[in-house]
């Protein structure tokens, strides 16, 4: 594979960013890979594990040269450091970011960003539960999608070249307009977040109850929540404060449907619950047949547990 980009700057050295360094090396997409963290304790970890071609002290530094410049932090922390960064962006270098929501980044990032500068926003719907510079792995992104939401002024050049960036990684590249993507992604990811916090939030309440029979007995359902609920704290709390509007109109249609479950639950009406569990049943068919997740029983865990 051909180089993208000479010189690539990494703002964070967490999952993504991580899992970026060893994919470009895989794919040798970068000639030179520059990394910073807001702790001395990551970038001393990044150093010690070779993440980067150099680790340097400072989000103004790292820029510095820099053909393309990732933001890859926690979204509440994107607007200090645009801020920092802006004026020492190299003119025709493109900034891009990794965050999960896209209207709140772009109204906190655009206006540190000179005008000889091209920022697209992008988002790599890939990810663990897993947090820091030692989680990364080259094939996170590998068949998977990654959206970029070009303002409408952008430059066709910067867009292709950032697009052929992600195709290098291993994704697949949609174009979304933000307020779409914000919508989308309530639905497939933010909301689904919040349920699954909150279940485990109740277990955690009846396992005070019933000792350790929560832990022991945990079936498969209960796992999967568990693994989603052990995500990262500050990148969630950053997701919902950011996507208030879009989470909260998905939870108002959610809390619906829940209260027509409820009521079939009571009533006896066992036709609606087996209809809708047919439903939601072909749509998971769709995701396996899209190559997004695979078809093995308990995603290839082994025996299950129901
Ligand atoms: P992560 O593993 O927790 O890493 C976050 C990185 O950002 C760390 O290196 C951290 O440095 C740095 N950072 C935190 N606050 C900072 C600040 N104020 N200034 C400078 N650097 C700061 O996070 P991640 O999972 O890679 O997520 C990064 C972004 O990707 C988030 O915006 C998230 O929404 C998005 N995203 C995440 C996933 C996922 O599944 N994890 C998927 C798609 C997109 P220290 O270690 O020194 O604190």
């Amino acid at each position: 594979m051909s180089v993208v980009y000479e010189r690539v700057a990494l703002i964070g050295l967490g999952l993504i960013a991580s899992s970026m360094a060893h994919a470009m090396k895989r794919g040798g997409i970068a000639n030179h890979i520059t990394g910073t963290a807001r702790s001395a304790l990551t970038r001393d970890v990044a150093r010690e594990i070779g993440l980067c071609d150099e680790v340097v002290d400072s989000a103004a530094k790292a820029v510095q040269d820099a053909d393309l410049v990732v933001l890859a932090i926690p979204i509440g922390a994107m607007e200090a450091v645009a801020k920092e960064i802006g004026p020492h962006l190299k003119p025709g270098a493109t900034v891009t970011d990794v965050g999960s929501v896209k209207r709140a980044v772009i109204d906190a990032v655009t206006p540190h960003i000179p005008a000889d500068v091209h920022f697209i926003p992008g988002h790599p719907l890939a990810g663990t539960e897993h947090s820091g510079p030692r989680s990364g792995f080259a094939e996170l992104f590998d068949n998977r999608w990654c959206l970029l939401v070009p303002p409408e002024d952008t430059d066709a050049a910067a867009l292709a070249r950032l697009r052929s960036f992600w195709e290098a990684l291993g994704s697949n590249v949609g174009i979304m307009d933000a307020d779409h993507h914000d919508l989308v992604l309530a639905v497939t990811s933010h909301a689904p977040h919040l349920i699954a916090y909150t279940m485990v939030g109740v277990a955690d309440d009846l396992s005070r109850v019933t000792d350790t029979e929560v832990v022991n007995y945990s079936a498969a359902g209960f796992r999967d929540f568990t693994r989603i609920a052990a995500s990262d704290p500050t990148m969630w709390r950053d997701v919902f404060l950011s996507n208030k509007g879009a989470t909260l109109e998905i939870l108002g249609r959610f809390t619906e449907e829940l209260f027509a479950l409820q009521r079939a639950i009571r009533t006896g009406d066992g036709d609606h619950l087996f209809d809708y569990f047919t439903r939601t049943r072909a749509i998971r068919r769709g995701i396996v047949e899209a190559g997004q997740d695979t078809d093995e029983p308990d995603f290839g865990r082994g025996p299950v547990s129901r």
